[in-house]
């Protein structure tokens, strides 16, 4: 049989992998931007985690969703401590597309209403429902139940005017927008956002997917817009590569939670998977260090020609070029063996470990001089 065919992103095989570090099957040694698309929040194969998913799998690896499971208490205590959102609850499911199905149901049985509002440039997965929020000219969605309006706009006026409909359900939003090509908010666009949203009895969800878990420098995302969210999604690094997703949901809900479910969501090695991950985020002070290596590569970048704009914050940065970055982001691979992700034609994504050190982030500068150069230079 044949694989379904997806779209090889980088021509290397990784077989082996280590912190920042990816091997391929000839031993070639690769430094990881990338993260596996901001999956990797703790580094590749950290010691503790492999020790605690190793250690779950010889007790109890997987059972029922209908006893109880007491790692997901764990879970749960230790994620509201380090988020700050200990009043909330967390469901459990597997992927951040499921997140957000489950979220946007929510919004929708809490409210009684069936429309979410989403905006340009969004991301938010690729299930039926969740392709309808996102936002990919080639994507058709299978039901029309969405606006999309400007996220760069920071357009209040459209939102009250759609939410005038009646029939708003929710809002979502990424924090920052990761595969439109790191796009921040305004902290005051939030803000208002989050005004219109309660005084409309609009939920607003933030989609933290690919912004949370420390990533910004911050546990989540919009937590530097100094607002809560009523409905909080996540997935890709909290399970370090480990399928897990999750949404926090507010204490002001009154859905039934019968609502919810599924077979594999929150199962003993995920769990296992998330608890080390959020240990190791404390105990290694990686929030912080996501900030502070943030702040290290937008200085080291202020300095370059031919880049446009650095945006994003920590360890979730957009590198916006003058130029087509495709020769650019295939040289940093097979000249230089770095791993980055790309949005768009000319922006370069980083989303490295967030144990990366200003040790990687110096090669990776190094590397970026070297072929900026050559296109000066000609
Ligand atoms: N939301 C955001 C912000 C994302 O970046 C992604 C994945 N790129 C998703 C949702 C979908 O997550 P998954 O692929 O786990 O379904």
């Amino acid at each position: 049989m044949k694989l379904f065919d997806v779209y090889p992103l980088m021509n290397v095989t990784p077989v082996k992998a280590k912190d920042c570090i990816l091997w391929d099957e000839n031993g070639k040694e690769y430094l990881d931007l990338y993260g596996g698309h901001a999956v990797i929040s703790i580094g590749h194969a950290h010691p503790h985690y492999v020790q605690k998913i190793t250690e779950q799998i010889n007790n109890i690896g997987f059972y029922s969703n209908s006893v109880q499971i007491p790692i997901q208490t764990e879970l749960a205590e230790k994620l509201g401590k380090l988020s700050g959102y200990d009043d909330y609850t967390l469901f459990l499911c597997n992927s951040g597309a499921e997140a957000n199905e489950n979220a946007a149901k929510l919004a929708s049985f809490h409210t009684g209403k069936d429309r979410i509002i989403a905006f340009n440039g969004a991301f938010h997965g690729r299930t039926s429902g969740t392709v309808a929020l996102t936002d990919n000219p080639k994507i058709v969605a299978p039901f029309n139940a969405h606006h999309k309006v400007s996220f760069v706009d920071y357009n209040i006026d459209a939102i009250k005017e759609i939410i005038a409909g009646g029939d708003v359900a929710a809002v979502i939003y990424e924090p920052i927008q990761g595969v439109g090509g790191i796009i921040l908010p305004s902290d005051e666009f939030v803000q208002e956002l989050r005004t219109v949203c309660t005084e409309n009895g609009v939920i607003l969800i933030a989609d933290e997917v690919q912004s949370g878990y420390g990533r910004s420098g911050k546990f989540f995302a919009h937590q530097h817009s100094n607002i809560k969210a009523d409905l909080i999604t996540m997935a890709k690094g909290m399970g370090n590569g480990f399928p897990i997703g999750g949404v926090l949901i507010s204490p002001e809900f009154k859905a039934s939670y019968g609502l919810l479910g599924t077979t594999f969501g929150g199962n003993h090695l995920a769990c296992a998977a998330a608890v080390a991950v959020l240990d190791v985020i404390e105990q290694e002070n990686l929030v912080e260090n996501a900030k502070e290596i943030g702040e290290y590569i937008g200085i080291q970048l202020n300095k370059f020609p031919k880049i446009q704009e650095v945006r994003g914050r920590g360890s979730m940065i957009g590198i916006e070029f003058d130029f087509p970055i495709n020769e650019l982001k295939n040289n940093l691979l097979t000249k230089h063996n770095i791993f980055v992700g790309y949005a768009g034609t000319n922006v370069i994504r980083l989303l490295p470990p967030l144990t990366i050190t200003k040790q990687y982030v110096d090669k990776f500068i190094s590397a970026l001089e070297t072929e900026i150069n050559i296109i000066i230079n000609g």
